[in-house]
């Protein structure tokens, strides 16, 4: 089921009637069932959405939505609205904290023009004090990404982290790169569909990297980030900081906007830092179609929805 849903709501994702469907009906009003999981498609409502999520004492990270532009013209233009939305976070006073995707600035297209965007984003993000992460994709781009992150590293572009993922085999090695460099790293599952040469198809063993991972990096990680709405790995993470000594300022827990806010706040209320990771954007399809994939329960909410629209 666990490997089986994933397949199931990606092969959905490619559908472009269902994508016609669900974009006529999914941002509509403000109550439409994909706002949910996504603050919004203009900036001006993902700001709105920060400014209440920091008012309940949680920090935030901004993803302006888009993966897999096919042409460098997109590339830059997804380029430009970062860096205008740089802009907007620094003229509307919110947390300077932003996440993107390198399929979005041209990593399909070809790496030099990739490095070029993340650098015209990292520039002005750095002069203003921003932190970038930089998201993990599917596994054809693992190492491209941990290639692209590096390359920049070296040139000391330093306020920039990475996500990895629990499912694939090689997390671990990269983990303890990421350590050995100092970086910060965000741990998550993994959220794509991957195929068993690379990645652990059931969830306990994903569960069993994740918390191998979580050791790691709460051992020797840069401030990492702990990505989980599932409350065991929570309750693991908790305990182990616990036994060894480790601060409740070492490291933070970030969780995906709409999803388990019960929890979110009682880790805001214990006083651990806790992170949302939200997304705006009018391509919010595939990211919508992924949050579906991992709880199926949640397509009933989108059917209500539709009918309810109709
Ligand atoms: C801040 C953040 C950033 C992320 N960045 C990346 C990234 O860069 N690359 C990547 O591949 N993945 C990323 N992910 C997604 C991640 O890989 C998982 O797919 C996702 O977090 C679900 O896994 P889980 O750890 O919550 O555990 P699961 O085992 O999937 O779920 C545990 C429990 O959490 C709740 N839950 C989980 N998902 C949902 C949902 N969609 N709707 C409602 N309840 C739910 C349920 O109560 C469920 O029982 C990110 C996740 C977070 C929180």
């Amino acid at each position: 089921m666990y490997a089986g849903a994933k397949a199931v709501f990606y092969a959905l994702s490619r559908s472009a009637t269902l994508k016609r469907l669900a974009s006529k009906y999914g941002m509509r009003s403000g109550d439409s069932f994909a706002r949910r999981f996504i603050a919004g498609e203009t900036v001006e409502e993902a700001i709105e959405t920060s400014r209440h999520v920091q008012s309940q004492g949680l920090h935030l990270t901004l993803d302006y939505l888009g993966e897999s532009v096919r042409t460098s013209q997109e590339a830059d233009a997804a380029t430009r609205e970062y860096v205008r939305l740089l802009d907007v976070i620094v003229a509307s006073g919110i947390e300077r904290n932003i996440s993107l995707k390198l399929t979005q600035l041209g990593a399909g297209i070809d790496r030099a023009t990739c490095v070029d965007n993340l650098r015209r984003i990292l520039e002005p993000a750095g002069r203003h004090g921003f932190f970038v992460r930089i998201d993990m994709e599917n596994s054809p781009w693992t190492q491209l990404t941990l290639d692209i992150f590096e390359t920049l590293w070296q040139q000391e572009y330093r306020s920039v982290g990475i996500a990895l993922q629990a499912a694939l085999h090689r997390t671990e090695h990269d983990v303890q790169r990421m350590n050995e460099l100092g970086a910060r790293v965000r741990v998550v599952k993994g959220a794509y569909k991957e195929p068993e040469t690379v990645a652990y198809q059931r969830k306990a063993d994903v569960d069993t990297a994740f918390l191998r991972l979580m050791h790691l990096l709460l051992d020797s990680g840069n401030y990492p980030a702990i990505a989980t709405h599932d409350p065991a790995m929570i309750e693991e993470t908790k305990s182990y900081a616990q036994q060894r000594g480790i601060g409740k300022d070492r490291f933070e827990f970030q969780m995906l906007y709409g999803i388990r806010r019960d929890l979110q706040e009682e880790l805001g209320r214990e006083g651990y830092g806790m992170r949302l990771y939200i997304p705006f954007g009018r391509e919010w399809f595939p990211y919508f179609m992924r949050r579906l994939g991992e709880r199926p329960a949640n397509l009933g909410f989108v059917v209500r929805g539709i009918v309810r629209e109709q």
